[in-house]
């Protein structure tokens, strides 16, 4: 039996549609203007006519609308096409609103397994596509302005190493990164002397290359950009509070559903709303966590495990002249805990941000963010102060504290690519599929990875709608191809 996180698989029941009422993010809720987008296109008429659906409004989906209008912009698609973002909660409600603001391409952790497990080729992919991934966003942030607009720090990230096991790991993997050439460029060793006379915590480190932003105004900001492109043949509506509660196959003709009728007057697919029916030619599923609520063949290890992460924000008691660092995380053996500090130099708040991925029946499975568990909370307030000693004062109650759902796959990488692909489906209808594409199971390290899956997905439409074959960009490991087999018993292991 699979044991992803060492916890029972049996009978995995495919995830439910994102909770109504979920836990209030910082991110989303520290003013009122947080999230202008939030309610966007959630009354009035639907629209009934697509050519692209998108399911999902996070990072993800709306990467895939920036790269669609990028392509006309360009002309790289030269025919007009129009694009709808269906969102079931607010705008970006999902995990990438409810993180902990790191874009951290990784740089040389798990090198040592990865060579290991698919050959040092691939393993150098993973992180070319981080690398790939993170710098796109961060040209696209400096070349629109954005930089003081979406919070964007150039601080470095810091990996305190907690145990020996760990110390010893990091050492592993380094070397097999040198030993495939692929360059540790800007990453740093610190002694457990150096990080205390630093930073105040007691623990070796690694120090890399690494940025923090706030992921909500970021999409905010590329779905405006994506959206000011309408009118030059590129048409880009959204719809929140619209889940998409079912996908049909069928050939439904836009006229007789009362739009204008396009070029491309028959269309394959119907999502089903509780506000009505959408007919489209493409489906892009950028629903994460989510992902097995429509595709229930992706229920379980071998699909996309949904798995609740906790998070506070918490009042620093110095100056953040003296936090010295925006983005730490460390291991907590003990607790089986996964931490995440990040400290906004940028705003007034001095806020720093613990957030935990307890990787136990707390969490994984669950796809509810409509509440926390007090077990995690207590674990994450002793963490700072303790750590942290002289930073962060003990017994201070966070000024907020919320929950999020994460997409975690086997192999901790997601799958991309179109849907009739995947192996589970082969020998059933694959028609039923044809049209419809995923980027998905990101495995709670999707800020630097999911725009560059984005960017993927919409290669593959783009040479579709051009009757061009789709080449492999150099920077994309395959085995996030959605046709490639997973050996499941060797990857599985965790
Ligand atoms: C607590 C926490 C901490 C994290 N920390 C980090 C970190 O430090 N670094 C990092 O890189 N990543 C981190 N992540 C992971 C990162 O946030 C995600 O990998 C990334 O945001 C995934 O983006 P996405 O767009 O694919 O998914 P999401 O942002 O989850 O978007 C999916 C969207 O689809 C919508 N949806 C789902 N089903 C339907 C449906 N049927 N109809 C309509 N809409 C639907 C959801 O409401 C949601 O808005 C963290 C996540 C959490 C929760």
């Amino acid at each position: 039996m699979a044991t992803l996180f060492s916890i029972d698989h049996s009978d995995p029941k495919p995830a439910g549609l994102p909770s109504q009422n979920p836990t209030r993010s910082f991110w989303a809720n520290s003013s009122p203007d947080a999230n202008p987008l939030s309610r966007e296109g959630s009354t009035g008429p639907l629209i009934t006519d697509a050519d692209v659906c998108i399911i999902g409004s996070g990072i993800t989906g709306v990467g895939v609308a920036y790269h669609l209008s990028e392509a006309i912009e360009t002309n790289v698609l030269q025919s007009p096409l129009k694009v709808v973002i269906l969102e079931a909660r607010d705008f970006c409600a999902g995990a990438t609103g409810r993180n902990g603001g790191h874009l951290t391409p990784a740089a040389f952790s798990e090198f040592h397994d990865r060579a290991s497990k698919y050959g040092p080729e691939e393993a150098k992919r993973s992180y070319a596509l981080e690398a790939h991934t993170a710098s796109s966003l961060v040209h696209i942030i400096q070349d629109h302005g954005w930089v003081n607009d979406v919070d964007l720090v150039h601080g470095g990230h810091i990996k305190l190493l907690c145990s020996d096991q760990q110390v010893e790991s990091a050492q592993r993997d380094r070397e097999a990164a040198v030993d495939a050439g692929w360059s540790l460029e800007g990453t740093l060793a610190l002694s457990k002397e150096e990080v205390e006379a630093t930073f105040g915590a007691h623990y070796p480190a690694v120090k890399i290359p690494g940025y923090n932003l706030w992921p909500l105004k970021l999409v905010t900001k590329l779905y405006q950009l994506a959206q000011s492109r309408t009118g030059r043949g590129f048409d880009l509506v959204l719809h929140t509070h619209t889940p998409v509660t079912a996908i049909q196959h069928a050939n439904v003709s836009s006229s007789a559903s009362g739009s204008e009728p396009s070029a491309n007057a028959t269309r394959a697919y119907r999502l089903l709303t509780p506000r009505g029916a959408i007919a489209c030619s493409r489906v892009v599923h950028a629903t994460n966590a989510y992902a097995s609520h429509l595709l229930p063949f992706l229920a379980g290890p071998q699909g996309i495990v949904p798995v609740r992460g906790q998070v506070i924000a918490t009042r620093a008691s110095v100056g953040t002249d003296q936090i010295k660092i925006n983005s730490w995380v460390a291991n907590e053996v003990a607790f089986r805990s996964f931490y995440l500090v990040l400290v906004f130099p940028r705003t007034v708040h001095r806020v720093g941000n613990t957030g935990s991925r307890v990787r136990s029946s707390h969490a994984v499975y669950v796809d509810d963010d409509t509440t926390c568990h007090p077990k995690v909370g207590e674990t994450l307030r002793a963490f700072l102060p303790t750590t942290f000693e002289e930073k962060f004062e003990r017994g201070r109650e966070p000024e907020m504290e919320w929950t999020g759902i994460m997409g975690y796959t086997a192999i901790k990488d997601p799958f991309v690519g179109p849907i009739d692909k995947f192996p589970a489906i082969q020998g059933t209808d694959i028609t039923r599929y044809t049209g419809q594409f995923i980027a998905a199971g990101h495995s709670g390290h999707g800020m630097p990875r999911a725009f560059g899956c984005a960017e993927v997905v919409v290669q593959m439409i783009v040479a579709e709608l051009t009757g061009t074959v789709w080449i492999q960009p150099e920077w994309l490991p395959t085995r996030y191809l959605t046709g490639k087999e997973r050996d499941s018993e060797l990857m599985i292991r965790n």
